[in-house]
């Protein structure tokens, strides 16, 4: 094994350590400052990949079906996520609309997409084209993928209007809830061990 893949830097403080196997449920935190570095991992390739398909199917669900309808004698208008963003859109907040759409349309969209084309490469025992970028693509995404936001936003609204108005929560919202679960779980930990040698 070469030194590069033997030591390790903390992302927080650049502390240098050597790699040192931890076992289930364990993780090795830096001594100067208590950062994380590195976690067991307890997902394999093809277990990875299960759950980023799932969570393609997810997104088409959370995007193709409505988050929410609401009724208010007799009339009835539901909402996707991409028609919160036209919504907000045509107001005077143009730039929250950007931000929203990158933030639970796109950026989510992105993740699942890199994903699915690394692992895919990964479970073949070959590094994907353009793996590198990908890599890098994947940890810069991560801080603007806020799905979580965009549910308890939506579910705020659920609880705000139901006393109001007749609101009944939509398949979209169920996708929207498990997507955000799933995709805190495979894109927010660590990925960086893609890059051992396969
Ligand atoms: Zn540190």
């Amino acid at each position: 094994m070469s030194q590069s893949q033997t030591l390790i830097i903390c992302e927080y403080c650049d502390a240098v350590y050597e790699r040192t196997p931890v076992h289930k449920h364990q993780r090795a935190l830096c001594v100067r400052c208590g950062g994380v570095l590195y976690r067991h991992a307890s997902l394999t390739i093809q277990q990875r990949l299960a759950l980023s398909v799932t969570g393609a199917i997810l997104l088409i669900f959370a995007n193709a079906y409505p988050v929410m309808t609401i009724g208010m004698q007799g009339l009835t208008n539901s909402a996707t996520l991409w028609d919160s963003v036209l919504i907000l859109s045509s107001g005077s907040i143009t730039f929250i609309a950007l931000v929203m759409a990158l933030a639970i349309i796109f950026a989510p969209v992105l993740q699942i997409a890199l994903l699915c084309w690394v692992l895919s490469f990964a479970l073949a025992g070959q590094r994907a084209p353009g793996f590198a970028m990908c890599m890098r693509c994947l940890e810069g995404l991560r801080p603007w993928s806020m799905l979580e936001v965009g549910l308890l936003g939506a579910l705020v609204a659920v609880i705000k209007l139901a006393g109001l108005l007749e609101v009944i929560p939509g398949i979209g919202l169920i996708a929207l809830a498990a997507l955000s679960m799933l995709i805190i779980y495979i894109a927010g930990r660590d990925i960086r061990d893609l890059w051992d040698p396969l």
